[in-house]
């Protein structure tokens, strides 16, 4: 395996970054997770721009433009021969003193890797997957807004420990005010009385490219959306629910809070979903 850093590619053993770095020091940064499928890299246009508004927010200087980074990607992605995989893209403070002051970092550092992911076995797709409604609560959009994705995912890692002990493989996280927001690393949605329905992104959800992709779907496929507010009474009254990520792709929910979701099966037009995102992925041209 070859990793980028910073322009140059390392092998797996010798790709390091510095102890000093704010990345690790504190999470000051910001990542994406990328899909490839089929040879094509999945929305690449859309995570880098949302990389880069990501770092606006946060104030850091990405040393590259733009175009330079769909490259590196692209690179990266030769590099290692990836015909179906998962790229991982982060963009560190940099090296620094110790204190918080990201004044005191020079240079961010761009770090590229092109591996693979399995989050869940096939039978879960066809199931669907029992989730919890955390305690841990979602960070409120005006000390953290949720669509920076940033490297601090300390108190969704403390939600998805929750779900794990409660026997649940995800979390929900409701927002401070107690509206839903979305699950651990992927967004939520449900269908209710034939429309499908997901929190905006202002109640503490990222404005996730999955989440995005099915919204589209839905519509070339006529099915009403709307993204609206959302409370558990909304989840457990749910005709169907299912999360969105650059991972789990479409993963049916059945279960929340020990409650059956529907009759207890992915629903129709989660099927429906399901079938056409993966129709969309497996296209030459993305
Ligand atoms: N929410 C969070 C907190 C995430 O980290 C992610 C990415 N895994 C998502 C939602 C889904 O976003 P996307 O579809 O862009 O991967």
């Amino acid at each position: 395996m070859k990793i980028y850093i910073d322009g140059k590619f390392y092998d797996r053993g010798e790709a390091r970054i510095s102890v000093f770095d704010h990345g690790l020091l504190y999470g000051d940064g910001i990542f994406e997770g990328i899909r490839i499928y089929n040879g094509k890299v999945f929305k690449l246009k859309e995570h880098i721009d949302r990389l880069y508004h990501s770092a606006k927010a946060i104030l850091l200087d990405i040393p590259m433009q733009p175009a330079g980074m769909e490259q590196a990607v692209l690179e990266t992605v030769s590099m290692n021969a990836k015909v179906d995989g998962y790229i991982r893209l982060i963009v560190t403070r940099g090296e620094g003193a110790l204190g918080l002051d990201p004044a005191q970092c020079e240079r961010p550092s761009v770090i590229i890797i092109a591996g693979d992911i399995q989050l869940y076995p096939q039978e879960y797709y066809e199931k669907g997957i029992a989730v919890v409604t955390a305690a841990t609560r979602r960070m409120p959009s005006d000390s953290l807004d949720p669509r920076i994705k940033s490297l601090n995912y300390l108190n969704n890692i403390m939600a998805k420990v929750e779900a794990k002990q409660a026997g649940c493989l995800e979390a929900v996280m409701l927002n401070h005010e107690g509206y839903v927001s979305e699950c651990t690393a992927d967004n939520i949605f449900i269908v209710s009385r034939g429309t499908l329905l997901t929190p905006a992104p202002h109640y503490g959800a990222l404005d996730g490219i999955t989440r995005a992709t099915v919204l589209d779907m839905a519509e070339s496929c006529g099915i009403p959306v709307s993204e609206t507010a959302l409370t558990r009474y909304d989840l457990y009254t749910a005709a169907e629910c299912f999360m969105t990520g650059t991972g789990a792709e479409i993963m049916p929910v059945t279960k929340i809070d020990g409650r059956l979701v529907g009759d207890g099966r992915p629903g129709p037009i989660t099927k429906r979903l399901i079938d056409a995102f993966r129709n969309l992925v497996l296209q030459k041209n993305l």
